[in-house]
């Protein structure tokens, strides 16, 4: 008779099914449909079930927040649905994963720990269904984006959708509603927070009425305060260790939203990409105002001084 033992608990197997978890499960399925995509996808909805120990908590919010928006995302909602109710396709897949797993086992195989199932299911090159595999690493990237302090976000107990529009901010109602959907619309009394704000991040007292804005409140009055950074200036961002040149596009508080060029190798050549490549950054990752680039042939290229500025920074 053969004996198969569990070596790890079900405790530790399960410490990493949180919030960071689930963004370092969603990164490679989006980044993949993203770039095989004809369409340009830039929006997300999550339909998952609720708890709270896994993702209906700050440090979700505050991840839905400020990740997806790097990968090009611009709108996200992620919706709760209560215990029971989450039966999808991706259950469906499961099934057929764990019958798979389960007949090779009954033929005499092993499959001992779950490296043994990935290179089993990749080498079974199963119609229609794709495997990743997501290592400790994948998820540690998503606890280093967690600051010490995430802000309190009151009734998120009740919440059953959390929208995403702009870097930084969500807005979060008991109840889902798509009824104007990419439009924000006020049914169910959203209430709008700011995750980045770690002034926040210690009250203990955060009245819900106090956050509480309606949508129609516009942010422009904070744009003049950019000075420095209007529509139409070039600047080079840093994104993901990496400098792009861009031109900005919209202002929005600390987030400004740029056109990307696309750089041809390591020259100085740069051209616009067919279609608009607009991603909100962050005014940190703005790494300096440039000069408009030159028009060389059907490209662009930098002034000397910005091309000296863009291999120095
Ligand atoms: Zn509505």
């Amino acid at each position: 008779m053969q004996r198969r033992v569990l070596a790890t608990s079900l405790v530790d197997l399960h410490k990493d099914h949180n919030e960071r978890a689930a963004w370092a499960h969603i990164k490679p399925v989006m980044q993949e449909m993203m770039q095989n995509s004809v369409q340009k996808i830039d929006t997300l909805h999550v339909l998952s079930d609720g708890p709270v120990t896994q993702y209906r908590n700050r440090a979700n919010c505050f991840l839905l927040s400020s990740v997806p928006y790097t990968w090009g995302l611009k709108q996200i909602t992620w919706n709760y649905s209560e215990r029971a109710h989450g039966k999808g396709a991706p259950d469906g897949v499961g099934g057929a994963v764990k019958r798979m797993a389960d007949n090779h086992v009954h033929g005499g195989k092993d499959l001992q720990n779950p490296k043994d199932l990935y290179e089993f299911l990749i080498n079974r090159e199963v119609e229609n269904i794709r495997f990743k595999w997501i290592d400790e690493s994948d998820i540690n990237v998503f606890n280093e984006m967690l600051p010490p302090s995430v802000p309190k976000v009151p009734g998120l107990l009740k919440t059953h959708q959390i929208l995403y529009f702009c870097p930084g901010e969500i807005y979060y109602r008991d109840l889902s509603c798509f009824c104007q959907y990419p439009e924000m619309c006020e049914c169910f009394k959203p209430t709008k927070m700011r995750m980045d704000d770690s002034s926040n991040a210690n009250s203990d007292h955060l009245q819900p009425d106090s956050i509480q804005e309606t949508y129609a409140e516009s942010p422009s009055t904070d744009v003049e305060k950019n000075e420095e950074y209007t529509v139409g200036k070039f600047v080079i961002v840093s994104y993901d260790n990496k400098l792009f040149v861009g031109q900005i596009t919209k202002l929005l508080l600390d987030n400004i939203e740029i056109n990307c060029m696309v750089q041809h190798g390591k020259r100085n050549v740069f051209k616009w990409p067919n279609k608009p490549d607009c991603i909100f950054y962050h005014r940190e990752q703005i790494a300096s105002v440039i000069s408009e680039p030159e028009p060389n042939q059907r490209a662009a290229q930098l002034t000397k001084y910005d091309w000296l500025l863009f291999n120095e920074i």
